[in-house]
């Protein structure tokens, strides 16, 4: 994520609505991938989640018949309104807002199910019904997130549970984003034959697989081929998982290159070898920052060969470089 400037000189962050400093108001502009005042945007009208409990900050297009963001429209279902689901749902649209525009950065297309009935991406935020479980997930094209994942006490308990070591929701969105671009970008293309090369064969029994998954536990012998015991499941899970941690870098390389603490953002990502490397850096200070202040690692993962490997290919996809 960029840091962006008001005509005013002070710093603004995604998800302001204010500059702090003169009080003008802002939306961001998915067409610049900018923030900025809305004087600098006649064009443009606020979302109409703005003044929701959602608050959304991003704008529409006069033009456009719709009255919600294109974020915003990604939304299929609701939970039920209620106090705690209002808050639970602002916090998952945050999310996704940051998600998406990591997506839109890399100018990766992004289908919604209104233009593309069968197959194009909607959300479903869903509560558990008594002992009926909402499972997060993807089928052609929906992903499905159980909305109790916005509660920290919630997600923190699963994460103990599963024994993973990190657990947000920005990454259920960028993981379960990586299904549906696994579809999109690789499922019928020319990539498929080395993606099975690097990840493994897809046509593995996927329901089997999770069940064996769950049944043997964890040994540490994922840890020199996967980026997260997870990824060893299925190869689907590893291609998500992988997918995941290059938006993960991704995004905070942007960041880093706001604050110059390495190349900009755009040659970085002209070398991909480059880019992982200067991340190890990055990741390590990251890390260190957080341990002094107490906190946990922000990125608690090691990157061996064989999953840097598999980043570049998942880079080749996103760069629509030629399969070799
Ligand atoms: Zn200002
Ligand atoms: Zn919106
Ligand atoms: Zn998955």
């Amino acid at each position: 994520m960029r840091i962006f400037e008001c005509r005013c000189g002070q710093s603004l962050y995604f998800d302001n609505h204010h500059c702090e400093h003169c009080g003008r108001s802002l939306g961001f502009d998915m067409d610049q991938l900018l923030l900025v005042a809305a004087d600098d945007a006649p064009q443009s009208q606020f979302c109409e989640n703005r003044t929701s409990h959602i608050q959304c900050n991003w704008l529409v297009d006069k033009d456009d018949s719709h009255a919600q963001c294109v974020s915003c429209r990604l939304t299929r279902t609701l939970p039920p309104e209620s106090e705690e689901n209002n808050a639970r749902l602002a916090k998952l649209e945050a999310a996704k807002r940051r998600w998406l525009y990591g997506v839109l950065r890399l100018n990766i297309p992004v289908p919604n199910f209104h233009d593309v009935p069968d197959g194009g991406l909607a959300f479903d935020f869903l509560e558990d019904q008594g002992e009926k479980r909402v499972i997060t997930g993807h089928a052609n094209g929906l992903i499905t997130l159980n909305i109790a994942e916005a509660d920290p006490i919630e997600r923190v308990f699963t994460r103990e549970r599963m024994n993973e070591q990190y657990r947000t929701l920005v990454g259920h969105f960028r993981h379960e984003s990586g299904h549906f671009f696994w579809d999109q970008l690789v499922r019928d293309s020319d990539y498929l034959t080395p993606c099975r090369t690097l990840f493994g064969d897809d046509r593995l029994d996927y329901a089997e697989a999770l069940e064996s998954h769950y049944q043997q536990g964890e040994t540490d012998d994922w840890k020199t081929h996967f980026v997260s015991h997870y990824a060893s499941s299925h190869p689907w899970e590893d291609w998500a998982e992988t997918w995941a941690h290059y938006l993960h870098i991704s995004d905070t390389m942007e960041t880093a290159a706001s604050f110059a603490l390495c190349a900009p953002w755009e040659t970085l990502l002209d070398d991909v070898e480059a880019l992982i490397a200067k991340w190890g850096d990055i990741a390590i200070m990251l890390n260190e920052m957080n341990r002094s202040m107490g906190q946990n690692d922000s990125y608690p993962f090691v990157l061996p060969p064989p999953v840097v490997e598999k980043l570049h290919f998942v880079h080749q996809v996103v760069h629509r470089v030629e399969p070799a």
